[in-house]
C-alpha cells in the first residue's frame, strides 16, 4: 500500500476537480485521478471549446447584419486553422489552470486509470491508494455505432479535432449536441445535413422552442432528414463518404460523417465489480439524492450518475458532497429540480422547468400558458427577421411560474436571472410587478398578457 488518503476523486472533470477541490479546503487530505488532461469533457471536448466555436458563429449572424447598419463589410474569409490553433491554446491554458488550482488546495493529482482493488482500495498504474470515501466522477464518451463503416466517422471529439472546415457534413442525430454542431457549421459555410431516427429534434423540450429551432434550421438551409437511419457508410476513391440509409432511398455523399447519438457512461476501466457497486443496465452508476451508490463510503457525480448531464450540476453535487462528507453539512445534497440549461444553437434555446406537455399531464386544466413571438429590433434593417419566442407555463389559481421557454436572439444570457426567481416560486404577478427595461427582448417575459 503506498498512500492512505481521506478521500480519493477518480476523474479530473467538472465534477471531480470542484469535489477535490472544495473537501481539500474543508481540510480533508484528497487524491484526484485523472486518465487523461485535467477539466475533462467540458473544459477539453465540450463547453468550452464548443462555445468559442458557437462565438465564431455568431460573430458570422452579425456580419449579416452589418450592412443594415451602415458598415460596408468586404468579403469575407474564415479562417479555420487559425481558430482552432487560438482555441486549442486556450483550452491548453485552462488544463495548466486546473492543475495550479488542484497544487494551490494541496489536492495530489494521480495520472492513469483508477480501478477499484476493494472498496477502500484502488490502482492507478501500478501504485495502490487507500480511502474511506471514494468518489467515482469519469463521466462519459461519445457513443459510435455498431454499422459497417462507422469508424469513418467522427463524434463530437472528433469535431473539435478537425484541422479544416469539411465542405460537406452529414450529422447523425437530434439531441443538442447535434443541433449545436449543426448550426455551428452552417454558420462556418458548410453544407448541413441532419439525419433523424425519429421525427423531431431536441424531442424532451417544449414544442414551441422546438419547432421554432427547425424552421430556424431548414430556413437557414441545413438540410433535416426526419426517420432515417444509416445503415452502412464507406470511403470512395476521391476520399469523400458515401452514407447509405436504411429507407434504401438516401445515398449521401459527405466529407465529414459526425455521429452524435448520445454519450456512454465511462465505467469500463473502473473494475466496479470488485467494489460491489451496481450499475444501471445503460451503464450509469445509480445514486440516491446524496450521491450515495448501493455500497457504503463509495459516491457518485456527474454524468456517470445519468442525472441532468450538465457542467453545473456535477460542480455543484460535488461541493454539496464535499461539504456533507468533510464540514458537518448533514443535509448537503444537490436539488435536481428547475435546472436552467441553454442550447446553443442558433438563435440559442434557454428553458427551464416543465415543457407544456409535462405540465398538463401532471396539472390538467390548472395549466396557463403565456406565449409571444415577436422580431427582435435588432432586425429593424435587415430583410430577414428572425423571430423570438417566449413561453410562461403557469399553475392554479396563483399562477406559480413552473416553466419558461424561449428561443431567439440573446435568450441564453436572459435565462439566468429568471431562474433565480422561478426557483424561489414567483408567480406571473410577480413578473408583472418587475418594471421592464426598454427597448429589450427580455421586456417581453414580464409584458407577458
Ligand atoms: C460537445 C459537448 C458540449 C457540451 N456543452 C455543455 C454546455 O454548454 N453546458 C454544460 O453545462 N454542459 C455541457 N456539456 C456537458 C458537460 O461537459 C458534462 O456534463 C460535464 O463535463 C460532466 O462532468 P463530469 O465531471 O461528470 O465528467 P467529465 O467532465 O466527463 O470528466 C470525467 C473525467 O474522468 C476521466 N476518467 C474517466 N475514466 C477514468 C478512470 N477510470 N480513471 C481516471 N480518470 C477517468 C476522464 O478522462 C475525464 O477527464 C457538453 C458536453 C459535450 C460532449
Amino acid at each position: 500500500m503506498n498512500s492512505d488518503y481521506d478521500y480519493i476523486v477518480i476523474g479530473g472533470g467538472s465534477g471531480g476537480v470542484a469535489t477535490a477541490r472544495r473537501a481539500a479546503e474543508y481540510g480533508a487530505k484528497v487524491l484526484l485521478v485523472e486518465s487523461s488532461r485535467l477539466g475533462g469533457t467540458c473544459v477539453n471536448v465540450g463547453c468550452v471549446p464548443k462555445k468559442v466555436m458557437w462565438n465564431a458563429a455568431d460573430i458570422h449572424h452579425h456580419l449579416e447584419q452589418a450592412e443594415g447598419y451602415g458598415f460596408a463589410v468586404g468579403e469575407r474569409q474564415f479562417n479555420w486553422s487559425k481558430l482552432k490553433q487560438r482555441r486549442d491554446a486556450y483550452v491548453k491554458n485552462l488544463n495548466e489552470v486546473y492543475g495550479r488550482l488542484l497544487d494551490s488546495s494541496s489536492v495530489d493529482v494521480a495520472y492513469g486509470f483508477a480501478s477499484f482493488i476493494n472498496d477502500k482500495t484502488i490502482e492507478v498504474e501500478g501504485l495502490q491508494y487507500r480511502a474511506e470515501h471514494i468518489v467515482i466522477a469519469t463521466g462519459g464518451y461519445p457513443t459510435i455505432p455498431d454499422i459497417t463503416g462507422a469508424e469513418l466517422g467522427i463524434s463530437s471529439d472528433g469535431f473539435f479535432a478537425l484541422e479544416e472546415r469539411p465542405e460537406r457534413v452529414a450529422i447523425v442525430g437530434s439531441g443538442y449536441i447535434a443541433v449545436e454542431i449543426a448550426c455551428m457549421f452552417n454558420a462556418l459555410g458548410s453544407e448541413v445535413t441532419m439525419l433523424l431516427r425519429k421525427q423531431q429534434l431536441l424531442r424532451p423540450f417544449d414544442v414551441s422552442v422546438r419547432e421554432a429551432l427547425t424552421e430556424h434550421m431548414l430556413e437557414s438551409g441545413i438540410n433535416i432528414i426526419p426517420n432515417t437511419q444509416i445503415s452502412s457508410a464507406r470511403q470512395l476513391a476521391d476520399g469523400c463518404i458515401e452514407i447509405q440509409c436504411n429507407n434504401h432511398e438516401t445515398i449521401l455523399h459527405v466529407d465529414a460523417l459526425l455521429w452524435a447519438i448520445g454519450r456512454r457512461p465511462a465505467t469500463d476501466k473502473l473494475n466496479l465489480h470488485a467494489a460491489g457497486i451496481e450499475v444501471n443496465a445503460n451503464g450509469t452508476i445509480p445514486t440516491d439524492a446524496f450521491q450515495n451508490t448501493n455500497q457504503s463510503g463509495i459516491y457518485a457525480i456527474g454524468d456517470i450518475t445519468g442525472r441532468a448531464q450538465l457542467t453545473p450540476v456535477a460542480v455543484a453535487a460535488g461541493r454539496k458532497l464535499a461539504a456533507r462528507l468533510f464540514d458537518n453539512h448533514a443535509d448537503s445534497k444537490q436539488d435536481y429540480d428547475d435546472i436552467p440549461t441553454v442550447v446553443f444553437s442558433h438563435p440559442p434555446i434557454a428553458t427551464i422547468g416543465k415543457t407544456e406537455d409535462e405540465a398538463r399531464e401532471l396539472h390538467g386544466d390548472a395549466v396557463k400558458i403565456y406565449q409571444t413571438r415577436f422580431t427582435p429590433m435588432y432586425y429593424a434593417f435587415a430583410e430577414e427577421k428572425p423571430k423570438t419566442t417566449m413561453k410562461l407555463i403557469c399553475l392554479g389559481r396563483e399562477e406559480k411560474v413552473i416553466g419558461c421557454h424561449m428561443i431567439g436572439m440573446h435568450v441564453d444570457e436572459m435565462l439566468q436571472g429568471f431562474a433565480v426567481a422561478i426557483k424561489m416560486g414567483a408567480t406571473k404577478q410577480d413578473f408583472d410587478r418587475a418594471v421592464a427595461i426598454h427597448p429589450t427582448s427580455s421586456e417581453e417575459l414580464v409584458t407577458m398578457r
